[in-house]
């Protein structure tokens, strides 16, 4: 099973991302951990990825693409991966359906965290404080949200006509949240 976890940033998909695949035993992959990982590392990749993660912008396509080609062609993913902040792009969408097409592989679902502007800024807010991540402070938030809204958002209705989007109303307690997934997803 292939499922995308769909949303603005702070919707709370990585939490829920989580809790899913445990349930499920499906490879949680995030493009987000995998940036911020090479980042620390310092790789040419990271490096170049760090000042857009830092701005709040999209990492180029063409990073991501090679990201995703290497994380799908990996074996533990044949039975089905939750994909955590991808794709993000049109570009990036087409990418994934090719990848796993090329696998012989189908796209299940793709579940929509939608959450009201306000919420959003205030949960991120109280993510920088525990984190501290970088990317988390209001310049780059709003940054992050523009982003979302021009370039990612549109990916909702592109899934909608395919008939595959599921919506998650993802406001309320962490485990009212997982239990809308488990009701919609079945698991
Ligand atoms: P996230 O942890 O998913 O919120 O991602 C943090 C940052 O990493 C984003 O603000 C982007 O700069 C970058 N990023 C993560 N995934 C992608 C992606 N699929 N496409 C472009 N940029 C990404």
């Amino acid at each position: 099973m292939n499922i995308i976890l769909l949303g603005p940033p702070g919707c709370g998909k990585g939490t829920q991302g989580e809790m899913l695949a445990k349930r499920t035993g499906l490879m949680r992959v995030s493009t987000g951990d995998l940036l911020r990982e090479a980042a620390g590392k310092g790789t040419a990749l990271g490096q170049r990825a760090k000042s857009y993660m830092d701005q709040g912008q999209l990492v180029p396509d063409d990073v991501i693409v090679g990201l995703l080609e290497e994380v799908l062609a990996k074996p533990e993913t044949t039975g089905g991966v939750l994909m955590d902040g991808f794709p993000r792009t049109v570009a990036q969408a087409q990418a994934v359906d090719r990848l796993l097409e090329a696998r012989g592989r189908t796209l299940d679902w793709v579940l929509f965290f939608d959450v009201p502007d306000e919420e959003l800024l205030k949960r991120i807010m109280g993510r920088a404080a525990a984190e501290g991540r970088s990317d988390d402070n209001p310049e780059a938030f709003r940054q992050r949200l523009v982003a979302y809204r021009e370039q990612t958002q549109p990916l909702v209705a592109f899934y909608r006509a395919r008939g595959n989007l599921v919506d998650i109303e993802a406001v309320g307690s962490i485990p009212e949240i997982a239990a809308r997934v488990q009701a919609k997803v079945g698991m």
